[in-house]
């Protein structure tokens, strides 16, 4: 819940429900990242940076004031493991940025990826995935959710009705990531948010290597996932995460959607759907903090939600330099002739094409790339050793340029079938293609190429 101080004060506040929908919806997405969301500027102290509230608690009003707050009937902040003013400004902007309703910020981006679940499925319930994930989700749904009773079903993205063919009446919601690695074939968003429409299943997109470049609430995605680790963070300082509701009609599907239309005991017995209506809020969001946030924790620290802040302000000049420096290296690669294969959304054909040029936004395709060495696993491991400007980091969206060698990192733990299988071949290296000046990047991989 996007709550607020007073809301009487209109310059710390507004209505619940309109947070992240009206206020800037005309504006472009660079504007939206500097002023989204009800903050204008500090009302003690007129600070215009949004403050790092680093507080635990909240001086509550008198009792009956309190009554109100803790029955979630009136906005405002109880303790800091369920909201804070800086998450707070944060959620706003990124749910206005994303084009979203409202959003939760978390501890990290597998917190984020487990509430998604966890606030639609319980025990006995079962999630249909696509299997290219994130090593991290793929174990959390894989091992952890199973041993709480959620099953998880993985498909093929590659064919969206292989997601209707796994469902049944137990199953909660879809989940897929937007632009998977290795393969980097973009998820075929409309097409399963379609089918999920047949049944009242919420299509939920974790769109971690694509923050605004491809749009998954537009395309009908009913929830977006992020590790704000990445792109949004955008300097690899701090690990957070965040789901984003859009406009879902999750309130039309009782019988598929029991976490949120059966009375919970916990609230005066009404259902989530009811006590959203009654504070005219979104009614996932309100249970993922209200339920999962209480009740787990995963909260983003106030000085991270800062940092965050701070990530949004600059993501689309970022993104735009981070994505024509990713051109440039995909083409220079694809012309070396050490290199075998580029693995370039730019460079793919047939279906995985056509949805690349469906849902990225024109001439950006990300900048994550990924290519093989015509000499195979000790290539790309002497590759690796030889770069000097790029890190050689499991991770991705930091501004610097980075580079592993999964098949002996991440992927290590498969068996070389499953590496196959998930489009880890021997000789295959990822870069996550930062910020620094194009000319010096080249420079980097031509002299580790020729070192592989
Ligand atoms: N989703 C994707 C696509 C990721 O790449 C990652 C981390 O690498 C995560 C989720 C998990 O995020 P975090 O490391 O912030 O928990």
């Amino acid at each position: 819940m996007n709550v607020h101080l007073d809301p009487e004060d209109t310059t710390k506040s507004a209505p619940p429900a309109p947070a992240g929908t009206a206020r800037f919806k005309s504006l472009h997405s660079e504007t939206i990242a500097l002023h989204g969301g009800s903050y204008r500027f500090d009302p003690t102290s007129g600070a215009v940076a949004v403050p790092i509230y680093q507080t635990t608690s909240y001086q509550l009003p008198g009792t009956d004031g309190a009554d109100k707050l803790f029955a979630l009937e009136a906005p405002g902040h109880l303790y800091t493991r369920v909201s804070n003013p800086t998450q707070d400004a944060f959620e706003q902007r990124l749910a206005e940025l994303e084009g979203g309703a409202a959003a939760l910020a978390l501890g990290s981006g597998q917190a984020a990826s487990a509430f998604a679940v966890l606030n639609l499925a319980r025990a006995g319930d079962n999630i249909v995935s696509a299997a290219g994930l994130y090593g991290g989700t793929w174990a959390l749904f894989a091992a952890t959710l199973k041993n709480f009773g959620i099953e998880t079903r993985f498909v093929d993205a590659g064919d969206p009705e292989a997601f209707a063919r796994a469902t049944d009446d137990r199953t909660r919601a879809y989940y897929a990531e937007s632009l998977p690695n290795p393969k980097l074939e973009v998820f075929p968003i409309a097409e399963v948010a379609e089918i999920g429409k047949r049944y009242g299943i919420p299509l939920i997109v974790d769109n971690t290597a694509a923050p605004l470049i491809i749009r998954p609430l537009e395309h009908g995605a009913a929830v977006v996932v992020y590790s704000t680790t990445k792109y949004i963070g955008g300097h690899g300082t701090s690990i957070g995460g965040a789901i984003v509701e859009g406009s879902f009609p999750f309130g039309d599907y009782p019988a598929r959607l029991p976490t949120l239309h059966e009375p919970d005991p916990s609230y005066q017995g009404k259902s989530w759907i009811e006590k959203a209506a009654a504070i005219d809020f979104l009614p996932y969001i309100l249970r993922a903090r209200a339920v999962l946030l209480r009740d787990i924790g995963a909260a983003v620290s106030p000085l991270n939600a800062f940092q965050f802040i701070q990530g949004l302000e600059t993501l689309p000049l970022r993104l735009r330099q981070h994505n024509a420096n990713a051109e440039i290296v995909a083409d220079f690669l694809k012309k070396h002739p050490k290199v075998s294969n580029v693995i370039f959304p730019k460079f793919q054909s047939g279906t995985a094409k056509a949805r690349a040029d469906k849902y990225f936004k024109p001439g950006n395709y990300g900048a994550l790339v990924g290519f093989e060495l015509k000499g195979g696993r000790e290539a790309g491991r002497r590759f690796i050793d030889a770069l000097e400007l790029f890190y050689h980091v499991a991770n991705i969206g930091d501004a610097r340029s980075l580079a592993i060698h999964p098949s002996t990192t991440t992927h290590s733990q498969l068996s070389a079938a499953d590496q196959l299988a998930t489009g880890v071949t021997p000789g295959y290296v990822r870069l996550s293609i930062g910020l620094e000046h194009p000319d010096d990047i080249l420079a980097d991989l031509q002299q580790a190429i020729a070192a592989a």
